[in-house]
């Protein structure tokens, strides 16, 4: 077992970083404050190879393991999670799940160009009645010939309004329950296709989330993903993948508050000396750092898992409910180590606080981890 990164990773985790340092950093607190979503970073992100990282390069992606993903997810989260939201939506949700259950058609046609960065991807699941209960689902899918006709709303969708195709998920046969959802690939430009409210957020405020309706939208049979009521297999696999993103994302967090605590405590003066000679504020920067890294080795377990083809749903599971947990008990304490200032709008830490908690809540909350882990143990 090595603990450390391979030449190949190093290198493209410099250049990761340098591209966070450059690009993302300078931009992360604006795009926070006023909510908008940065296109031109997002852009450059797709050219440099970072929508598609998973995907063999033969489709368009870079051809990495799922370790080096999620390093290069935890390095562009300590910039800003904001970005690091939208990259990991294309890459895990997106672009995996096509790689995985698209046919060779459909990878030419949709899957190369969301990983070579041409187009932004979405994943739309959820709905007004059904979140974590999928098999609520309203939205409908008919055939119509050589078609599928769909009517519904989703909502929270993230890069809705970016995105040139999204992976819907609509009920085919309402009878059967999550046995009757299917997946089609949706070009977001056809007529019936509609964008609604973009969402105002607590956190990753530089990410975009709306509602999207289907308003009898016709979609080619051929763009089924899957078999007819495999969708719910294939959105369960997808986020399988996510999680170790969203694990990877909360390491990120949870690291960038770190760094900014312990410069703080040295520079920060009271009873004068730095706080950092105080042996509370030690404690905390002590229980920080081992949470974070606990985090980020199971973050990188359940990745390697994965690379190696074994089952890794549980691991993808307790990273995830590890390290939301991590990054919302490290930017607590960060907030404490600054103080007031701390608490202050543009301060780095108060933004890390508010992005923190999507991580206990996207891609199946912290209570859907424990019923998925509980499950796993108890079969
Ligand atoms: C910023 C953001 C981005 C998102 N992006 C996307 C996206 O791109 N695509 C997409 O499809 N969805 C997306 N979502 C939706 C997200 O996945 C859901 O919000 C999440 O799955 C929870 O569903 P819900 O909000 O309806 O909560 P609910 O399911 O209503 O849950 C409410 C509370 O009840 C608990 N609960 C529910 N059922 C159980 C149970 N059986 N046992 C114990 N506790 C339970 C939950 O844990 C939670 O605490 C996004 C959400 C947000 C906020």
């Amino acid at each position: 077992m090595n603990f450390g990164p391979t030449e190949d990773q190093k290198s493209l985790l410099e250049r990761v970083k340098r591209f966070a340092v450059q690009e993302i950093e300078p931009i992360a607190a604006e795009i926070d404050l006023k909510g908008i979503f940065p296109d031109d970073v997002i852009s450059k992100i797709g050219r440099i190879g970072l929508n598609g990282m998973i995907i063999p390069k033969e489709h368009g992606g870079m051809g990495l393991d799922t370790v080096t993903y999620a390093m290069a997810i935890e390095e562009l989260s300590r910039a800003s999670a904001s970005v690091s939201a939208t990259v990991s939506v294309n890459n895990s949700l997106v672009c995996y799940t096509l790689d995985k259950f698209g046919s060779e058609n459909q990878k030419m046609k949709f899957l190369v160009p969301l990983a070579n960065g041409t187009y932004i991807g979405s994943f739309a699941v959820t709905e007004p009645a059904a979140g974590t209960d999928a098999s609520s689902m309203q939205t409908t899918a008919k055939r119509e010939g050589d078609s599928f006709v769909l009517n519904g709303t989703k909502i929270f969708i993230t890069n809705a309004g970016k995105s040139k195709i999204a992976l819907i998920f609509a009920m085919t046969d309402k009878e059967k329950g999550v046995k009757g959802i299917t997946s089609f690939i949706v070009d977001t430009s056809s007529k019936g296709f509609v964008v609604g409210k973009i969402e105002d957020k607590m956190g990753i405020r530089g990410s975009q989330q709306a509602q999207i309706f289907f308003e009898n939208l016709a979609v080619p049979a051929e763009n089924m993903l899957g078999k007819e009521g495999e969708g719910f297999k294939i959105a369960m696999s997808a986020i399988d993948c996510g999680r170790i993103g969203i694990s990877a994302q909360a390491v990120g967090i949870a690291q960038a508050a770190l760094d900014d605590s312990v410069k703080y405590a040295k520079e920060r003066f009271q009873f004068g000396k730095p706080i950092g000679d105080f042996q509370a504020i030690q404690w905390k920067i002590a229980e920080m750092v081992t949470l974070t890294n606990a985090a980020r080795l199971m973050t990188l377990r359940a990745a390697w898992k994965k690379d190696k083809g074994e089952r890794f749903t549980m691991d993808a599971s307790m990273a995830k409910l590890f390290a939301s947990d991590v990054a919302m008990r490290v930017t607590r304490e960060a907030v404490q180590v600054h103080g007031g200032h701390g608490y202050m709008k543009g301060s780095n830490v108060e933004r890390f606080f508010r992005d923190a908690k999507i991580t206990e809540i996207y891609e199946g909350t912290s209570e859907v981890q424990k019923i998925v882990i509980s499950r796993e143990m108890l079969k």
